[in-house]
């Protein structure tokens, strides 16, 4: 059996948050391989390391002083280090980063710097091999990771090991430069090692017991969702639910292996488990709920609509050339909504109007801003009746006005259209009714 557990920055973020790590190790044979996230926030005031290195870049970049900021990272780890009690100094490795900050290292490489010094305190803490990410992780000279090469390269170094820290986030591309993912990116690296060495389970440690049914900040304690397929959690994702990056869902699914989300402050919960099929029975009819603000909608009507040939694709084609993406598109016998990010069409509205006015000459165009879309979510829909039905009675009994409905074709979700000043209304409402009365 071989785990691949990923801490993020709030597991890694203290001496106390260490030692949590160390016990969920040891543990458990199969937990040998360890990647770390940066020290994150220790409360909701505190400042991620990793956001101090970019500004600690910006600093050196001005050519200002970075002592200041210098300093202040390296009490973060000196904390660390002193709260453990242990013999370990990264001194030498903050006099390299200076050095490297002098002579014009990249915004990549000092962002970077997280990782690395968490992974090498972290080894020397759990008496396991420290090794470097770059030599692992590879990057094309666009910015996108090689997958084969990281593939070859992390199974030829981590398979002479029996366990070892790899710091996440970063990796090199072939000329040997630092090169991140995006925001979040620890979540990747410790897919593609999961991926490279086929492990059973990919464990990704944080400061949630998984994923929510619906956003706390909206539902009182929500529960919390024990198997979920990477398609729901792609539908969900999608309209904002993130506790994972988005990316690192390709690598171990395309290598069928599950992951697991757990909190590393409880690890006696069972977490979150994403899994590409499975038999288990959802506790819900519905998996989870989530949604997103700030829609607009574009309503166009014609008489005879639906018998002129290429309608639809002029006025996407219109849509199209002023770069906009459109997210839902209902349509009726003679009208066709378009769902569009309100931001996206604010740039460009008057000659949206303008571009589907000559190409389509429409009877009426309307429009609405100020929308919210909800997706609920579920694999257990497919085969129950009346799902549609009773998320229409929900809103309904809240008086909430459906602006709009639409059913994917796998059945996997309903998507509705609400006033964004229904929006946490509407989400309590259909959780009441699959979740709390289900109960
Ligand atoms: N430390 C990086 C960030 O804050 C990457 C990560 O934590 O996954 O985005």
């Amino acid at each position: 059996m071989l785990k691949i557990a990923k801490f993020g920055g709030s597991s890694c973020a203290s001496a106390e948050q260490f030692r949590k790590v160390r016990e969920i190790v040891a543990a458990e044979e199969s937990r040998r391989f360890i990647v770390v996230s940066a020290p994150g926030k220790r409360d909701a005031k505190d400042t991620k390391v990793t956001d101090l290195l970019y500004q600690l870049y910006e600093a050196a970049e001005q050519r200002d002083s970075v002592d200041r900021l210098l300093t202040r990272i390296e009490e973060r780890y000196q904390d660390i280090i002193g709260g453990l009690g242990i013999d370990f100094s990264l001194h030498e490795d903050f006099a390299e980063i200076r050095r490297q900050l002098e002579d014009g290292a990249s915004r990549d490489y000092a962002a970077s710097r997280g990782e690395y010094l968490n992974a090498k305190l972290m080894a020397a803490y759990l008496g396991f091999p420290f090794v470097d990410a770059a030599e692992l992780i590879t990057f094309h000279s666009d910015g996108s990771c090689d997958f084969e090469r990281t593939a070859e390269r992390t199974e030829a170094v981590l398979r002479e090991l029996d366990c070892a820290v790899v710091p996440g986030f970063y990796g090199a591309d072939s000329a040997g430069n630092t090169v991140t993912f995006s925001r979040g990116g620890s979540d990747v690296t410790g897919s593609l090692l999961a991926a490279a060495l086929h492990a059973d389970l990919y464990e990704n440690w944080t400061d949630v017991s998984g994923f929510l049914v619906a956003d706390p900040r909206i539902v009182k304690q929500p529960e919390v969702i024990d198997y979920i397929t990477y398609r729901e959690l792609r539908e969900l994702s999608y309209m904002g639910a993130g506790v994972l990056h988005e990316d690192a869902i390709f690598p171990v699914r395309r290598e069928g292996i599950p992951i697991q989300i757990r909190n590393t402050n409880r690890p006696e919960d069972h977490g979150t488990m994403i899994v590409a099929n499975t038999l288990k029975k959802p506790r819900f009819v519905i998996t989870g709920i989530a949604g997103k603000k700030n829609f607009c909608s574009i309503n166009i009507e014609k008489a005879m609509m639906n018998s002129e040939i290429g309608f639809i694709r002029k006025v996407l084609s219109v849509i199209e050339e002023n770069g906009i993406s459109v997210e839902h598109t209902p349509s009726g016998i003679d009208t066709l909504t378009l769902f569009i990010h309100q931001e996206e069409l604010e740039h460009h509205e008057q000659k949206v109007l303008q571009g589907i006015q000559r190409t389509v000459n429409p009877d009426l165009i309307e429009l609405e801003a100020d929308l919210a879309l909800i997706a609920v979510v579920g694999r257990g829909m497919k085969s129950a009746r009346g799902v549609a039905g009773r998320v229409f009675s929900a809103l309904a009994h809240e008086y909430i006005n459906i602006k709009m409905i639409d059913q994917g074709s796998s059945e996997y979700n309903i998507i509705v259209g609400v006033r964004n000043e229904d929006f946490d209304a509407a989400i309590k409402a259909i959780y009441n009714m699959f979740v709390l009365s289900a109960k």
